[in-house]
């Protein structure tokens, strides 16, 4: 079986972001990229599964600049066997990505696709769903636990107050949650082994996709400075304070 994985590279999410000086979006100079973790939650899967016998190949796609090629580099590090690189101009949106990774697809025929379920930068939460309308294949998003059974797959999802297992039948897309995994650390010799598998890099435009971009992003802006808060001495004050100041109670 051949895993095709996603990853998609964001900024890092240890580092404090700013809004750009045009209000179009984040300041992204100078700093530090990373996997998206929900991305690297989803490599680690991929790699289970090819350890317990299940699969035998871990293809990973980014869709983005040559700056890409880092990301793909830290999955097969990691364990993935190739890497695709779809150079695309940055900042696509998941219509447009989702469209790219369905035309892969088509081309390496996996029988299961894993991704994140969101992507940290835009928190869309979309491109998974739109790829398995695109491609038709059955959908298990937010997965917390995956059980690959011959032809097809268990998919527990974390939803409102409970669990809910899917059997999907293969080829399935899958989104990765937060507790399907705790993704691993690559060590020294494998970022050293990394360096020699493949990688291909292929443009978006070859493809010949509308990738053209269906929104318009107005302004962004940052969230308002929370209020410094003030010290009472007793709670009658605090009561007096909500009821007549703030006016809650
Ligand atoms: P989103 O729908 O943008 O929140 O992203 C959800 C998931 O889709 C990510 O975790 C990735 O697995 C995949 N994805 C989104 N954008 C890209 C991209 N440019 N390249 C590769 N995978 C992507």
């Amino acid at each position: 079986m051949k895993i095709l994985v996603a990853v998609k590279r964001v900024v890092d999410y240890n580092v404090k972001i700013s809004v750009n000086a045009s209000q179009t979006g984040v300041e992204t100079t100078n700093l530090k990229m990373s996997m998206n973790p929900f991305c690297e939650i989803a490599v680690e899967e991929a790699i289970r599964q090819k350890e317990k016998g299940y699969a035998d190949e871990v293809v990973v796609v980014s869709v983005g600049s040559q700056a890409c090629q880092e990301q793909l580099r830290a999955a097969l590090a990691l364990g993935a066997d190739r890497a695709i690189l779809v150079e695309a101009e940055e900042g696509l949106e998941s219509l447009a990505v989702a469209k790219l990774l369905a035309a892969v697809v088509r081309q390496e025929q996996p029988e299961l696709v894993i991704l994140g379920k969101q992507a940290i930068d835009s928190d869309a939460n979309q491109t998974g769903q739109m790829l398995a309308a695109l491609t038709g294949y059955p959908q298990g998003t937010f997965a917390s636990e995956v059980n690959i059974v011959e032809k097809s797959v268990a998919v527990t999802r974390e939803i409102d107050g409970g669990l809910q297992t899917l059997s999907l039948i293969l080829p399935a897309i899958i989104t990765t949650d937060l507790r399907l995994n705790e993704p691993r650390y690559a060590s020294l010799p494998n970022i050293m082994k990394a360096k020699r598998k493949p990688l291909d890099v292929v443009s978006a435009a070859d493809y010949d996709i509308d990738t053209r971009p269906r929104l318009t992003t107005v302004s962004v802006v940052a969230p308002a400075q929370r209020e410094s808060g003030i010290r009472v001495s007793s709670v009658d004050e605090l009561l007096n304070k909500l009821k007549n100041e703030a006016k809650v109670i």
